[in-house]
């Protein structure tokens, strides 16, 4: 039983300090103002702690078939729960790629009983090629909830359009990657000033907003369902919000890093307080490969206009694209290394910094993190009311504490944040009958 937490549910609207009674996988009883006697339940004082629902990610790697040296099924569910997280969308960018019922089927066969619910998204194309469709009607019936590429852009606009106008008979997201391979091509970062310092070769922000302005402009003609993945810089988000504002139906999601890091964590400036060490000689982290991820760390001007359309709307939920990589992907020279960071364990931790900065309110984050998410994707909601699956997230929004990268439980130890502060950790995540606690990082 959790006793008198802060119980913040944006599904129901619930926002009180109270009991909640877990039973069976189900959550039994919740008692705003406290009170619940329950002898037999183990109790856990919540005193100044936040209950909210699981988190959902739309955006997982999870690797597993086929790169199962980075991250299995079993080891990404290990670290969705060490993060909150309850619902795991997976991206189709396994080998083989998620592109047929069968590779669909196999994927929720095997994380079945993990607690977790890992969500199937299928591929647009077979084998994520670019070249022509994958069969969306039987991805559908299969369970996907969503399509998306994603990793790889669909570059033929044809292509494109077509899979924008079968996402209304199929009622499937497109989640793009947007991203023009002809402007980005060579890319190791974000172009501008600190790729110029560091010499390295530059993907300029217009490679994403002209895929963006060109997806949008294709579900609009077409009546297609667009969602735009890794939102990130200053142009896409206005031309989301001016979509929107002519009721077109696109979403779009910012991942944790986009809205918190700078490209200045290439040359090592790195810092969560939002300091300007620019004037500095190089830090001593200067070209860590865990800051390379496609999109790439973006300059201060598009991380501020990202946070403001989280704060206006325009920007539905986060997402992580926890993408876990070995250690050989990433331990070289910083233009051979792999695109991605692994995400889902500091997710929570490093969002934290908007609502600790003022920038963000509490409520807000814990919606963005569960309610926006499924709504994008029709999942169903898992509010925390009697009788709903136990699907919570027990969280202390001051508890501080330092990312170590090797304790990770994801495979995936590339993450910039390794020996940061940061403030606001997830202590217990229930999935079901699954328990994940923080003390002694266990998991039963
Ligand atoms: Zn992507």
């Amino acid at each position: 039983m959790f006793s008198g937490a802060r119980v913040l549910c944006p599904y129901t609207g619930r926002d009180v300090v109270g009991d909640v009674l877990v039973d069976e996988g189900r959550v039994a009883m919740v008692r705003p103002g406290g009170g619940i006697e329950a002898p037999d339940a183990e109790k856990i004082e919540c005193s100044g702690l936040v209950l909210s629902p699981g988190f959902v990610d739309l955006h997982t790697h999870l690797r597993e078939p086929g790169e199962e040296h980075k991250e299995t099924i079993h080891s990404g569910v290990n670290a969705a729960l060490a993060g909150g997280f309850t619902t795991l969308c997976a991206m189709p960018n396994t080998r083989p790629a998620l592109d047929s019922r069968i590779a669909v089927e196999t994927l929720l066969e095997r994380s079945e009983g993990l607690g977790v619910r890992v969500v199937p998204i299928g591929a647009i194309t077979v084998a994520r090629a670019g070249e022509r469709l994958a069969p969306h009607h039987a991805l559908a019936t299969a369970g996907v909830v969503a399509l998306s590429d994603d990793g790889s852009p669909v570059s033929d606009a044809a292509l494109m359009r077509r899979a924008l106008s079968y996402s209304e008979p199929t009622g499937l997201p497109i989640t793009s990657h947007c991203e023009e391979l002809a402007l980005s091509a060579g890319g190791a970062m974000h172009e501008g000033a600190v790729s110029a310092r560091l010499g390295l070769p530059g993907a300029p922000a217009s490679a994403e907003e002209v895929m963006v302005r060109r997806d949008i402009a294709l579900a609009e003609e077409t009546g297609g369902r667009l969602h735009v993945a890794h939102i990130s810089t200053k142009g896409a988000v206005e031309a989301v919000r001016d979509a929107r504002a002519r009721g077109v139906p696109v979403t779009a999601e910012a991942t944790p890093h986009h809205l918190l890091l700078t490209d200045e964590w290439v040359a090592g400036w790195g810092a969560l307080d939002g300091e300007d060490r620019r004037h500095n000689v190089l830090g001593e982290r200067a070209y860590d490969t865990s800051t390379k991820v496609n999109p790439p760390l973006r300059s201060r001007e598009h991380v501020r206009a990202v946070v403001e359309a989280v704060r206006d709307g325009t920007i539905d939920c986060v997402a992580t694209d926890h993408a876990p990589h070995s250690a050989t992907d990433k331990e070289c020279e910083y233009g051979c290394a792999a695109f991605g960071i692994s995400g889902l364990e500091t997710a929570l931790g490093l969002l934290m910094q908007l609502v600790h900065r003022g920038e963000l309110g509490l409520p807000d984050l814990v919606r963005l993190l569960t309610v926006g998410a499924s709504r994008t994707f029709n999942l169903p909601g898992r509010g925390i009311t009697e009788g709903a699956p136990s699907e919570l997230a027990l969280f202390d929004p001051e508890r501080e504490w330092v990312v170590d990268a090797s304790k990770l439980l994801s495979k995936g130890k590339n993450t910039p944040l390794d020996g940061h502060t940061l403030k606001g950790r997830v202590l217990m995540t229930v999935a079901g009958t699954r328990t994940y606690r923080v003390s002694g990082m266990e998991v039963r």
